[in-house]
């Protein structure tokens, strides 16, 4: 992992950056790349510009490790009413939630019982809700309550992440489960000891994940697979496994997030791929907008520039 790419995951997870650095005019400035606006309101009104492409979209409102359950049951009865204003709107939206946001971290069986009935709500108007996956010492407690969640209703699917060691022995244990899954390389700091430390291991992994999420079996099995990647080499390769395979276009995805490969997007729209943006918003934004700082640190002279023409 870079210097930069580490400093930057670190900064992700400071308090004290928390707590200031959203307020720097710059800084607010700068996120707006990733992001429409704070408000649902900006997510909905970006889901609606993506619709003329043929893009649909996943909204996520940020946050994470929420520390008590009122606000838990707050962030839950946020996303119900996001997944009326989805039904009422007749976009083409689904939701994307973390389980932290949820309650994770104060209580399994509250975390479960909010997640249980978004997918409930979100069943009756006819769309699916995603959870994404956070830290590894997340993952067995994510996994449990989807395969929960999950053996009720099939409008779920999970995050895997290509850079856990881990990851190709869930992958094989819910393929046959038949439920949705969203390949993603991974966002967090993790240790050697259970994330591959080079980027060209992630790659590899996330080709032979994606090649199983493709194999004739997972197709059989009704396995949704969906690809949350911008590496356009990796695009092209899944491509190449798709093309051809009437069935198999149909039954995936590519996810991109807001903001970024605008024209890899647009392209495979075109191309008649099933494509969705995840938009994010919220004043959370912290944390999340470091991590996509980290995902490519030449985004910081994005912040630099934006500084200097203040
Ligand atoms: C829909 C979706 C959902 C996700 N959900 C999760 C999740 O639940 N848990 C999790 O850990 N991670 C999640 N991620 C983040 C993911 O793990 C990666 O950190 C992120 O997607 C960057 O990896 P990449 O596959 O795009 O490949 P990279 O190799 O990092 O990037 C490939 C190319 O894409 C472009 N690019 C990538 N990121 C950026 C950026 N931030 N700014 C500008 N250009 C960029 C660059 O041109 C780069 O060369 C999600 C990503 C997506 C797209």
């Amino acid at each position: 992992m870079s210097l930069m790419r580490s400093l930057l995951l670190a900064g992700s997870e400071s308090l004290w950056l928390r707590q200031r650095a959203p307020n720097l005019p710059f800084v607010k400035k700068a996120v707006r790349r990733f992001m429409p606006g704070e408000r649902l309101e900006d997510a909905l009104t970006a889901a609606e510009g993506l619709r003329q492409y043929g893009i649909g979209a996943v909204l996520t409102q940020l946050g994470e490790n929420v520390t008590d359950l009122v606000k838990a049951n707050e962030v839950t009865r946020h996303y119900t009413e996001v997944l009326v204003n989805i039904g009422t709107s007749k976009l083409d939206c689904q939701v994307s939630v973390k389980l932290t946001q949820l309650g994770l971290d104060v209580d399994e069986a509250r975390c479960y019982a909010n997640l249980r009935s978004l997918v409930e709500r979100a069943k009756e108007r006819g769309t699916f809700v995603w959870i994404d996956m956070e830290q590894h010492t997340y993952v067995d407690a994510t996994l449990a309550i989807y395969r929960r969640v999950h053996c009720e209703f099939p409008n779920v699917g999970v995050c895997l992440q290509a850079y856990l060691y881990r990851t190709a022995d869930d992958l094989a244990s819910l393929i046959p489960l038949g439920g949705g899954v969203r390949l993603v390389k991974g966002a967090y700091r993790e240790p050697a000891s259970v994330a591959y430390p080079r980027k060209r291991d992630v790659d590899g992994n996330f080709l032979a994940l994606a090649k199983l999420m493709l194999a004739p079996d997972a197709c059989a099995a009704g396995a949704r697979a969906v690809f949350g990647t911008h590496d356009r080499r990796l695009i092209r390769e899944i491509q190449r496994l798709i093309d051809g395979r009437s069935a198999m276009r149909e039954a995936c995805e590519f996810h991109l997030l807001f903001g970024i490969q605008r024209a890899e997007q647009a392209r495979l729209a075109r191309e008649r791929y099933r494509v969705r943006v995840l938009i994010s918003y919220g004043e959370q934004w912290f944390p999340w907008y470091m991590r996509r700082l980290a995902e490519r640190p030449a985004n910081v002279l994005f912040i630099v520039r934006s500084m200097l023409s203040n």
